[in-house]
């Protein structure tokens, strides 16, 4: 039972704390799941998309630094002379390959308001060429798709900035042509093309810091910004649509992942930690809790279940702690209740009043005798005593003094039976009976002489008595071999008759049970004078 409830213990200690262990791992891991994990995802996407924003940014300024760059040109009374046709030395003065390359420009075109092509020069870059036309054909022919575009641009309404992709991506800027003073009529167009080229990519990233690439592709409204991540990369592009046509330049960076690599790689080892340190703490704590509580509780158990016999030799009593308090509460407990079981057995086996055993254990102890002395076919006598006019006696020195005269004649009775050892108990108010296994009737006589004879020492007066001036005992002796039967009411009926049989032939006497004869008295006392 102690052993089970421990058990139990261990086991409810491991179901508890177990389970809290398995509740904080899945918080843990849903924590990180829903909570951390996306956390760090949207963080880094921000980061990125930060980058791709900074990188659009510098194509704008790009753009708008060369829309500044169309507008100083086109609203100014020179170019504006020169579509008029009244500076003749403006291309002369104006223009160079040196210009070109400074001002990166691949391409100027002067147009007419009608968009009649009136000037164009231009820096192929696919062959480094610098040329200068009034039209798109022979070693100008490469400008004329550009041409082409512009012409339907200054047709639907000229967007000021835009992009554009021929033979290769370009940004292009348009602006009426004005006067200095941006007074008009404007009487033309001109439009400055700067290629996305190679050379422009290195300026941008060495402007930006970041890695950018361009690729011409079909357009898609729908993915037009693009962030997608894979193993230790992370790359982000964003679609520029390009005039005239439906593909799109676009704008792409790709990033190393350091950051969030290394955010997930901590909060791993934290998560990992965390873990670690729960496992270990509850099992330090199950550690614990076995040693301190289950095992003493157990060591207490086995203690306690020790049928009385205390065996300490875990040292429990000496304990400080409160297994120590319980096990000293136990141990004294214990012995207490030994001591009243020992009393009650006593009070339920013993007289009180005289001290001897009662009836209860005569009864026992003569079952006992009887079955043990049949099966080993032994002799077996038993003996009734009766104090002789007791009543007279009662009623001459009163109730008290008969229970002291009672106390005497057990004890007297009692030092008998002690010297030849052998049971005699007080079976009734004034009677007592013997019990002497492996007696013979001979030796039994002897005996029963010497019980009277021990009462008739103690010389206890007995005014009243008819047959004695001193207290007086009969006797009558029963053997198993005599008796009808051999149970024990039959044995102690031998007794009886002899004893009524010793009463009858005048008391103060002893008599033998003698079948299939009358018992018959065998000896007198003589009474003491
Ligand atoms: P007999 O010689 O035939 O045995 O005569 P008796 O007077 O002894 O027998 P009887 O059965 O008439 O009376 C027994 C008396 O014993 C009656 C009762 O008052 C007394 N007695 C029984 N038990 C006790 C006891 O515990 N204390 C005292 N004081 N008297 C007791
Ligand atoms: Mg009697
Ligand atoms: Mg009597």
């Amino acid at each position: 039972m102690g052993q089970r409830l421990s058990l139990s213990l261990r086991f409810r200690f491991f179901a508890v704390l177990g389970g809290l262990l398995i509740v904080a791992m899945i918080a843990l891991a849903v924590i990180s799941k829903w909570l951390i994990f996306p956390a760090l995802q949207a963080e880094e996407h921000t980061a990125v998309q930060r980058e791709l924003d900074r990188a659009e940014r510098s194509l704008m300024l790009n753009q708008e630094s060369l829309l500044a760059q169309a507008r100083d040109w086109a609203n100014w009374d020179d170019s504006y002379q020169f579509l008029e046709g009244s500076n003749p030395r403006y291309t002369e003065v104006n223009f160079s390959q040196q210009m070109f390359e400074d001002m990166n420009y691949h391409l100027m075109a002067f147009f007419t308001l009608a968009g009649d092509v009136h000037f164009l020069a231009g820096l192929d870059p696919v062959t480094g060429r610098y040329q200068t036309c009034t039209a798109a054909v022979n070693r100008c022919g490469w400008m004329a798709p550009w041409v082409e575009t512009m012409q339907s641009a200054i047709a639907n309404q000229v967007d000021p900035i835009t992009l554009y992709i021929e033979q290769w991506p370009a940004i292009v800027a348009a602006s009426q042509i004005l006067r200095t003073d941006e007074s008009g009529p404007p009487n033309g167009w001109l439009f400055k093309v700067r290629a996305m080229d190679d050379a422009w990519l290195e300026r941008m990233a060495d402007y930006t810091g970041l890695p950018i690439s361009l690729n011409v592709t079909p357009y898609n409204a729908a993915k037009a910004t693009e962030l997608t991540f894979s193993g230790d990369q992370a790359r982000a592009s964003q679609q520029f649509p390009a005039l005239g046509t439906n593909e799109a330049v676009s704008l792409e960076i790709e990033l190393n992942r350091v950051q969030y690599l290394a955010s997930l790689a901590t909060f791993r080892y934290i998560l990992l930690w965390t873990a670690g340190l729960m496992l270990l703490v509850i099992g330090m704590v199950l550690l614990l809790l076995e040693r301190m509580v289950l095992k003493p509780l157990r060591q207490l158990t086995a203690f306690t279940q020790s049928a009385g016999q205390l065996n300490d030799s875990n040292g429990l009593t000496q304990r400080r702690d409160e297994i120590g308090i319980l096990s000293r509460a136990f141990s004294e407990q214990l012995s207490c209740q030994q001591q009243l079981n020992a009393e009650l057995l006593r009070m339920s086996t013993h007289d009180s009043l005289t001290e001897l055993p009662n009836r209860r254990l005569f009864d026992q102890r003569l079952t006992l005798a009887v079955s043990q002395a049949s099966a080993d076919s032994e002799p077996l006598a038993v003996m009734m005593l009766d104090i002789d006019h007791f009543k007279l006696y009662n009623d001459y020195y009163g109730h008290q003094k008969g229970d002291e005269c009672l106390q005497q004649v057990a004890t007297a009775l009692h030092g008998i039976a002690n010297q030849h050892d052998f049971l005699i108990a007080r079976t009734g108010g004034e009677e007592f009976s013997a019990l002497l296994p492996g007696i013979t009737p001979k030796e039994a006589t002897e005996f029963a002489n010497a019980l009277i004879e021990a009462v008739d020492q103690l010389m206890l007066p007995h005014t009243t008595s008819p047959v004695s001036r001193y207290v007086t005992i009969s006797l009558g002796i029963g053997m198993l071999e005599d008796s009808e039967t051999s149970l024990p009411s039959a044995v102690m009926g031998t007794a009886d008759q002899a004893l009524y049989l010793a009463k009858a032939s005048g008391r103060h006497c002893m008599a033998l049970y003698k079948p299939p004869l009358a018992s018959h008295p065998i000896s007198k006392q003589n009474t003491p004078s």
